[in-house]
Formats: structure tokens, sequence, C-alpha cells
């Protein structure tokens, strides 16, 4: 098996290759596991993608459409929409500062309802990371880095090396600023500056039995937050042989709307809460 650090030295690969090439040019092929790296757990669209990430930034080659989807510069946004579509600021558009603690992401793809359901890897679609408002507005905007999509896979991976369900469940993927804000404050319990708004974060549960809420993980007969602590220790594990995809780990517990989660992120550091 190769290591997803050699997988992330083979994603420079195409980069290099790219610096030369005028469109890029999804690869087609069939969808593999990570545990086959070399290729990683790469279907067309994600081979597309890993194209458009530069220093952790999503960028395009030449704004060409790749694989059903187009890269829109971050510069195409009319004040806090795009094409209708409500986006909001991120920290940083408006201001310059020592307060700006993130870059700006270069863009965003633009995704429609045929390439919704495109498969980035072997257990995610394009919809999975999808904002959730604005239900009937086309096309919708969507930040992803494969940092994140690499990271819920070598999750996904150790649960079913121990025996659970491989179904990780993203409750809430890409947020756009203004959905974002919506949370912020005491009462949301979201971050003013969330890696959400930036496209390597995912609140996670797995949901074998296809309820809609998180499974009794820890095998104890009941579905408590003590789950999310024991699938925050799966994400930790994985943190631990892939430092690389270092980030956030933090445990929520049910309320009345949700069951138990985890939120992961691939910031590149380290957060425990
Ligand atoms: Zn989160």
């Amino acid at each position: 098996m190769t290591s997803p650090k050699s997988l992330l030295a083979l994603l420079c690969i195409p980069l290099l290759l790219a610096a030369t090439a005028a469109t890029v040019v999804p690869v087609p092929g069939p969808v593999h596991s990570p545990s086959s790296l070399g290729g990683g757990h790469e279907v067309g669209l994600s081979g597309a993608l890993r194209m458009m990430e530069d220093s952790g930034a999503m960028r395009s080659l030449d704004g060409a459409p790749i694989a059903g989807m187009a890269f829109v510069p971050l510069r195409a946004k009319t004040g806090a929409t795009w094409r209708g579509y409500r986006i909001g600021f991120w920290p940083g558009e408006r201001r310059l500062g020592s307060r700006i603690r993130y870059p700006l992401p270069n863009g965003f793809l633009e995704v429609t309802p045929e390439s919704q359901d495109l498969q980035v890897s072997a257990h995610f679609r394009v919809r999975d990371f999808l904002t959730h408002d604005q239900s009937a507005r086309w096309p919708k905007v969507l930040v992803l880095h494969l940092r994140l999509v690499d990271k819920l896979e070598l999750i996904s991976e150790r649960l079913a090396a121990l025996g659970r369900p491989s179904t990780l469940r993203v409750m809430s993927g890409f947020r756009t600023p203004q959905y974002n804000a919506l949370g912020v404050g005491r009462r949301g319990g979201r971050a003013q500056d969330s890696r959400h708004m930036y496209g390597d974060a995912a609140d996670i549960y797995v949901d074998g039995d296809g309820n809609g809420r998180m499974d009794d993980l820890n095998r104890d007969g009941r579905v408590t937050i003590e789950d999310a602590r024991w699938l925050a220790g799966i994400a930790a594990q994985v943190e631990a042989q892939h430092p690389e995809l270092a980030g956030g780990i933090g445990v929520y517990g049910a309320t009345s709307t949700h069951g138990p989660f985890v939120h992961v992120d691939a910031r590149g550091t380290p957060a425990r809460w």
C-alpha cells in the first residue's frame, strides 16, 4: 500500500504537467479505494480537482470547464452574490488587517443540478459538500479541498478495518460565508472564521443503519456523545499516521435537530475541542 505521503507527492506531478497544458483533461476511470493509492481513491473529477489545488487554494488552469464543473474566480462575484446565489463575503474580502487569519479562496466551483451527482472519491459526491440553503437556486458554488476528502476516506477505511460501517455522512461541508454567519454566536455554535467557509472542513457521523443519525460506534447499547468521541479517536489515529492532513477535531453532542457528530478539518495544524 502506498502511503498518502506519496499520494501527495504524486499530486505535484499533475500540477507540473498542467503548467504546460492549455486545458485540464479529466482522468476517466473506475472508483478506487484509498488502499489502492498510486492514483489514490481518484475518480475522473478528483483527478481534475487535484490539478486545481495550489498551495492550499483552489485555482483553475485557464478557467475551462472541468468534468462538467467550471472554476469561477472570486472576482466574478457581484457583491455578496454570484448569478443570484447568495454567498456573502469572506473575511478579508472587504477589509485587510491582522484580524484576517486565513487567505481568501481564489474562487469556487460552479455546481449544476447535473454536476452535483459527480463522484469526488470512492465514498463522496459533490452534493455531499454543498451548503444547505437556497435549495431551488442553481448554479450553486462550492469550495472543496481534496486534503479533506483524503482525510474522510482514510477515516472511512479505518472504520471498515475495525468492523464498523464505513458509511460516513457529511452533515455540513462547505458553508458560504453568509450561511455560516447565520450560526455564529452562543446559540449557533459556529466560528466566525470557520474552516467550513474554506472548503476543508466537514461535520461527520457514521450512519450504517441509514436512520440519518450517528450509530452506536462504541457498542455500549446507546447513541451518545461517547460515540462522537470514539469517532474523533479514529480521526486522531488517521492524523497520527498522516500528519500532512492535520487539522481540527471537535466533538459535539446531540440536539433536537441532529445526533452526535464530529467536526474534522485539514487546516494544516492540529486543534482539538
Ligand atoms: Zn464543523
